[in-house]
């Protein structure tokens, strides 16, 4: 308790200047009171659990962090604008800021896939490390720069699951002719290996999957897909998801917008993007399980892993994705390259570290 009055005092003191004694916030410059009503556009359906709740806490956050100056409206996919349409509307001003991930913008950038997830690629935690300590947000604010938008890390789900499949793959010939909602560079893998993806964004997921206009769909993991009840759609859920290891979500800003704020708010956003960039990732961390449980125990829903020569030969696809990836252009090969390099890096401490911790826990 005493070194909390002390940071008390020191705090009240700090807020003093000098021998005046006069609080220096009453000698804000004018901008200081400005009040900044923005709109964010999400790819997500309003609310949802975790992905949709992100944005909603963002905004939360910001508006008290900044006494009401930065007002933040959120909008659910298709109230503004369609999901898949965030990208081009924060980069034209329709909205200052959307929430979204990345690889959905793969059609238009396919480098964008390094800053949500790549088959095989990093998890959380690396990733984590990767964009803010080994270069990557760097890189990722140099190929949304052309494009007027400044991204940020703001939420991970973590690990997903392989997804909900309508009959088992027992083998690499099952996925022959597979229709599956599936994004990314995970998409191109499952088409290498014979399947037919299909981007849906995740509000057309569950009647797509139950009319069978696809076969089978990965969304996140037990907690968003018991929400979405893809359970009452598909028998099995397969695991782990390879395609997904560890999927970074994203919040972008416009850039004209970014360059109106004074450098406090600019800082809370800064701030408060990686808040729930944690935020996400405990959540799902601490729901996913009990989700599972409730699925397999009261929903009988039927769990299997992948066959080890399934994920061989999806891995084998992936690295060919992957590395074609680098050749888009120079800035996807130095992305590629940062990307690869890390995750070499990383995998080779994390065998005696995390891997090898879990392997003996
Ligand atoms: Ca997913």
């Amino acid at each position: 308790m005493k070194n909390v009055s002390l940071i008390v005092i020191a705090v009240i003191l700090a807020s003093c200047s000098g021998e005046s004694g006069q609080p220096t916030v009453s000698a804000a410059s004018p901008s200081k009171a400005q009040v900044y009503r923005w709109k964010m556009i999400t790819t997500w359906p309003k609310n949802l659990p975790g992905l949709g709740t992100a944005p909603e806490r963002l905004a939360q956050k910001l508006k008290i962090m900044s006494a009401g100056r930065l007002d933040i409206k959120v909008y659910g996919a298709g109230e503004l604008v369609g999901a898949l349409e965030v990208f081009d509307a924060v980069s034209q001003g329709t909205a200052q800021m959307g929430h979204g991930a990345a690889y959905y913008w793969r059609g238009k950038i396919p480098a964008a896939a390094f800053f949500a997830t790549v088959p095989f690629g990093m998890n959380a935690q690396e990733m984590n490390g990767w964009l803010h300590y080994g270069g990557g947000l760097e890189l990722w604010r140099e190929l949304y720069a052309p494009f007027n938008l400044v991204p940020f890390a703001a939420g991970n789900s973590g690990v997903q699951m392989a997804g909900w499949f309508n009959k088992e793959i027992n083998s690499v010939a099952d996925l022959e002719g597979l229709k599956m909602r599936i994004p990314g560079l995970g998409g191109e893998v499952l088409a290498r290996a014979g399947g037919t993806p299909v981007v849906l964004p995740g509000g057309e997921i569950f009647t797509a999957l139950q009319t069978g206009v696809i076969d089978a769909t990965e969304w996140v993991g037990p907690y968003n897909d018991l929400a979405f009840s893809l359970h009452t759609a598909a028998k099995y859920y397969y695991y782990p998801g390879w395609h997904e290891p560890g999927p970074t979500l994203e919040a972008m800003v416009n850039k004209e917008a970014w360059d109106s704020l004074p450098d406090d708010l600019q800082m809370m956003i800064e701030v408060a993007t990686k808040a729930i960039n944690e935020d996400m990732l405990s959540e799902f961390t601490a729901r996913n399980n009990a989700a599972l449980v409730t699925l397999v125990e009261e929903h009988g829903v039927q769990l299997r892993r992948l066959p080890d020569d399934v994920l061989a030969k999806l891995k084998d696809i992936s690295q060919e994705v992957v590395a074609e990836a680098a050749l888009e252009n120079e800035l996807a090969g130095r992305i590629h390259d940062s990307y690869t390099t890390f995750q070499q890096d990383v995998s080779k401490y994390h065998a005696y570290s995390e891997q090898a911790y879990l392997n003996a826990r």
